[in-house]
């Protein structure tokens, strides 16, 4: 049967592998090695059910937005990643990779974060489960995202700026790559997305998984059927868009639409469009689209929202794009916006300026009247509130 999960080589078609240096083949070796043993492990299940139920508080709701289902004339439910300990759908995998570097015997986590959410979620569970924290950050995020430096080091995490290239989120990613090389045998590398060599992408979307696991039951009970029509969400690396559509991907009857941040447009030269504007490459670990100029540098990404603006894409999702499985829309600031603005006014509910990309997706789309939509709100907007206030003189509301 045609899948579009990994296959057993770490590949999504073309896109996908481990291309590492050989200091941290054995790491990435011993990870491939146990992940799937220790998640299908009923000793793994019943402790990341349990917190993510008793911590994290899921299952989270799917609500049925009416008025903005009259708006765009079909049914669209909101999966409210939201709701969940500490704003977003990130807290989910977070868990889980600590739960599975606790097994492998490791005492020490390393992350990177561009924005600070995934920094925070992983000082959130290195709190929990009492492990040392190191936080790489870009030096230029670390002065724009002070609330999450300040939140991490409250946890009990080191946070370090890093100072090369444009001191973003590649630069700490590439920072939190050499940390592993020097310390392969006490450390795990929490990634944040659906990005890096295998197995990564595939053990974060299994991990974030959950949610589309629960979107089954959910509609099982709302609609009679397991399945909508349209899934919709945005995407940075991919890890909120992989756990919703997880268990839907391979059942052609669902349409699934990805949200991409378009920046001040696709042609604008501001940007973090990577699958419209990706060429293929290498990027952190993984073949997959890449911005990059002709020499292969990579071109620094831009977005109003500091969670989607990462240079690659999950392997999953150039796959989903190549095959025409998945349509991608980008999406542009002033759409997102619209959006963020329009789900507060008819709903009540603040979006993240993330998931207000996947909103903005709804005017783009022609839906019959009674389809049946799934769109995932991954995170809530106080973070984004300074963006908001600025952006709320100049329109009319
Ligand atoms: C980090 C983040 C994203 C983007 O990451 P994905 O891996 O693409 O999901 C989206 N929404 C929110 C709220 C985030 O914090």
């Amino acid at each position: 049967m045609k899948t579009y999960q990994v296959d057993k080589n770490g590949y999504y078609g073309r896109f996908g592998g481990a291309y590492i240096p050989e200091i941290l083949h054995q790491c990435v070796q011993d990870l491939r090695d146990n992940y799937l043993k220790i998640l299908e492990s009923d000793d793994f299940k019943r402790e990341f059910d349990q917190l993510l139920r008793d911590y994290v508080g899921r299952p989270s709701p799917l609500y049925l937005a009416k008025r903005l289902s009259d708006k765009y004339g079909c049914k669209i439910y909101l999966k409210r990643e939201d709701l969940n300990h500490t704003g977003a759908h990130k807290i989910n995998n977070t868990i889980g990779q600590i739960l599975l570097a606790r097994r492998m015997g490791k005492s020490r986590i390393i992350a990177e974060t561009g924005a600070g959410q995934h920094g925070v979620a992983t000082a959130t569970v290195c709190a929990l489960m009492d492990m040392k924290c190191v936080v790489y950050m870009g030096k230029t995020d670390v002065e724009r995202q002070h609330a999450n430096v300040q939140k991490m080091e409250m946890l009990g995490a080191i946070v370090v700026p890093v100072t090369s290239g444009n001191m973003t989120l590649k630069d700490a990613t590439n920072e939190a790559i050499r940390d592993w090389c020097c310390h392969p045998s006490d450390t795990h590398y929490i990634i944040g997305s659906t990005v890096g060599p295998h197995p990564y992408p595939d053990m974060v979307a299994r991990l974030q998984s959950v949610i589309s696991a629960e979107i089954k039951k959910q509609l099982m009970e709302k609609e009679g059927r397991d399945y909508p029509d349209y899934l919709i969400a945005c995407v940075g690396g991919g890890s909120n868009a992989a756990g919703t559509i997880y268990h839907y991907v391979d059942d052609e009857r669902v349409k699934i639409i990805l949200a991409e941040a378009g920046g001040k447009g696709i042609l604008s030269g501001m940007s973090a469009a990577t699958i419209q504007l990706g060429k293929e490459g290498i990027i952190h670990g993984a073949r997959t689209l890449v911005m990059q100029d002709e020499d292969g540098q990579i071109e620094e990404p831009y977005s109003i929202s500091a969670g989607l603006d990462y240079p690659g894409i999950g392997p999953i999702h150039a796959n989903l794009s190549a095959t025409g499985r998945a349509r991608v829309l980008a999406i542009n600031d002033d759409e997102a916006l619209n959006a963020a603005f329009e789900l507060t006014r008819m709903e009540g509910i603040i979006p993240a300026l993330e998931s207000a990309h996947a909103l903005g997706a709804l005017p783009k789309v022609e839906f019959a009247p009674g389809t049946v939509v799934v769109l995932t709100v991954s995170g809530r907007g106080d973070k984004d509130m300074d963006t908001y206030i600025k952006n709320l003189n100049i329109r009319d509301l």
